[in-house]
């Protein structure tokens, strides 16, 4: 939309007279897709974008082309590890290209390569003239030939130590700095750096936060508290429920659903019982949190008594090896379960008639609003 009012203000949308360019490091996976990015291009643009095999006039698609490792030319053997600490530490300090050339020879590149980057460096100017004395001092290093050659295609970052520092095959810390130094070294400002790389950083949302209440029964150095779906917790075996948070208090409730089969009533994981759109979800918070509102902070917060009211809270006896539930404090269950699994007292937060998701945290009386919703973890 941007694109076709930008063309209409220049050109009156007059096709042919602006020349576009694309550039994308994902689409297409080779020439076999050459015909599709062509059409992506014209649809973008609503410009014509050519790709025809036998024509090469009309070929607008550029490929990327690698360099090949003897295009760096003459390896002189090998940078070591300190060459690259040291390296890193005097480009962080800005101590100057004679440092740095006094760091290479100490290092063990040989004298006439470091002489004569050097020479070339100084013809550059400013910032550029560390750049271009890196890119001098390290093409012929053997440690960037191979890593380049590692990295054809995407790689873990620590499967690379072992194949390209074997004497310290468990320190990333030198393949950083290589790569940092090589991803600085570059020729000229338009060139490409020796070592065109990128870190790539995967993030996944949490699928939710889920918890062990019988945590008495497991030894100390087994956790209770899982960032992945289960159902049962692997160390004592207790039913794992699903916990939300208030965003404002932090205070933890447990929720699912009050599922009933009979006179058998048990919270479940809302995920396990099948998506019911109806279905309310149910609310527990644990005894030691709950603080009712009382009239003083109603006055405070300006409020109605019968706003602050709206929500009741319901003790209920829950058993956390199978997630039966029975209303009232300490009331019974008669479930299966073995005696090492405890009864809770849990309240309920007896939700509004119209409601299917809590709106107030009773623990501190943050509403949900449009900046603050009451989130699963
Ligand atoms: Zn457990
Ligand atoms: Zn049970
Ligand atoms: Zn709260």
């Amino acid at each position: 939309m941007l694109l076709r009012r930008l063309k209409d203000r220049v050109v009156q949308s007059e096709p042919d007279r602006i020349r576009c360019i694309a550039t994308s490091a994902t689409i297409g996976r080779g020439r076999e897709d050459f015909p599709a990015v062509v059409r992506f291009a014209n649809e973008l643009f609503g410009e014509r974008f050519e790709w025809l095999e036998d024509d090469e006039q009309r070929q607008d698609v550029v490929e990327a082309e690698r360099e090949p490792e003897t295009a760096l030319g003459e390896c002189w053997g090998s940078g070591s590890i300190e060459l690259y600490a040291g390296l890193s530490a005097a480009i962080q300090e800005k101590r100057g290209l004679g440092e740095l050339c006094q760091i290479a020879i100490e290092a063990g590149i040989p004298q006439t390569i470091v002489q004569d980057a050097q020479q070339q460096a100084n013809q550059a100017v400013g910032a550029k003239q560390e750049r271009r004395l890196l890119h001098l001092l390290l093409r012929g290093d053997g440690r960037v030939h191979r890593l380049r050659n590692l990295l054809k295609s995407p790689r873990e970052l620590v499967t690379l130590p072992p194949e390209v520092f074997p004497e310290q095959p468990d320190d990333p810390e030198p393949l950083v700095q290589l790569i940092d130094l090589a991803v600085r070294a570059k020729h000229d400002a338009d060139e490409a750096p020796l070592l065109p790389t990128r870190y790539h950083l995967f993030a996944r949302a949490l699928e939710g936060a889920f918890v062990c209440l019988n945590q008495d029964a497991h030894k100390q150095d087994e956790p209770f508290l899982f960032l992945s779906r289960q159902e049962n917790c692997p160390h004592c075996k207790a039913q794992i429920f699903e916990l939300a948070a208030c965003p404002r208090c932090g205070s933890a409730y447990i929720v699912g659903r009050d599922q009933r089969d009979g006179a058998q009533r048990a919270l479940r994981q809302s995920s396990t019982v099948g998506d019911d759109p109806k279905g309310k979800l149910a609310y527990f918070i644990l005894t030691d949190q709950i603080q009712l509102p009382d009239e003083d902070e109603a006055v405070v917060a300006e409020q109605s008594m019968e706003s602050m009211d709206e929500e009741s809270v319901e003790p209920y006896t829950l058993c956390l090896g199978c997630g039966s539930l029975a209303h009232g404090k300490d009331a019974s269950i008669s479930c299966q379960c073995p005696a090492q699994f405890p009864h809770l007292t849990v309240y309920r937060v007896e939700l509004k008639e119209n409601e299917s998701a809590l709106s107030r945290c009773v623990a501190c009386g943050a509403r949900r609003t449009q900046h603050l919703s009451l989130i699963h973890i």
